[in-house]
């Protein structure tokens, strides 16, 4: 199943984008930069090749330094402001999409759990997936 097209947008449609191929990875990030990103509890990200996708429409850029000292570029909609991926400076091959801006989320089930060190303290995790303090060894 490797010709999958996942497909997504923002809220108001003035952002589309579409990736080929499988995720590396699909990780819940509980870090604090997360936090507010999402306005919730933690992000849940998609990591896909930047190769592998296009990105079609505006999109706005607010740029962090992430808890292991990596520039994030933090990309959204600047009209309905739906967070919709971001990309380390460091690591520009790869977007780590909202997976909340898929056409259908479902498609890219959850595989573990990342800075868990800055997980809020009443959510409990039973899913029995991994959780890794930080982030994982990135390639
Ligand atoms: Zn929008
Ligand atoms: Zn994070």
């Amino acid at each position: 199943m490797s010709d999958i097209n996942y497909k997504g947008q923002c809220a108001c449609g003035d952002f589309t984008y579409s990736c080929e191929g499988e995720p590396a990875s699909v990780m819940a990030c509980h870090c604090r930069d997360c936090q507010y990103a999402s306005g919730s509890a933690f992000a849940t990200v998609a990591f896909f090749p930047a190769a592998n996708c296009a990105m079609t429409g505006p999109s706005k850029v607010y740029t962090v330094k992430g808890e292991a000292g990596l520039t994030v570029n933090r990309h959204f909609c600047g009209n309905c402001g739906t967070p919709l991926y971001s990309m380390l400076a460091e690591m520009p091959e790869m977007l780590f999409i909202k997976v909340g801006t898929l056409e259908d989320p479902n498609l890219t089930p959850l595989q573990g759990h990342m800075w868990c060190a800055s997980k809020l303290s009443w959510l409990k995790l039973d899913d029995g997936l991994v959780q890794l303090p930080g982030n994982p060894p990135l390639a």
